[in-house]
């Protein structure tokens, strides 16, 4: 489990975005959002994130996974030398 970098008070879900099919990861404290983008580790917000694709910032509009960690996403390790920085 990744704990939020932004707040440090819940943990990372792992999420699709229904409409982009984007696969982010969401606190569901303070909504921060970490994603990658062109091989980069991009941060942001749910309200940002998808008013700058024109959707509703609604949990609504993300499928949470139930997934198990993979290595791979030990590379969010890096988004908490972003955060709070928010970037697009
Ligand atoms: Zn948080």
């Amino acid at each position: 489990m990744i704990i939020c970098p932004g707040c440090y008070v819940d943990y990372m879900k792992l999420a699709i975005v229904n409409q982009t099919q984007d696969i982010i990861r969401i606190c569901p404290e303070c909504n921060c959002i970490i994603y990658k983008k062109e091989g980069r580790i991009k941060t942001t917000n749910l309200a940002t994130f998808m008013e700058k694709r024109g959707l509703p910032d609604l949990w609504s509009e993300l499928t949470l996974l139930e997934t198990e960690e993979t290595a791979e996403e030990e590379t969010y390790e890096e988004a908490k030398d972003l955060f709070p920085a928010i970037e697009e």
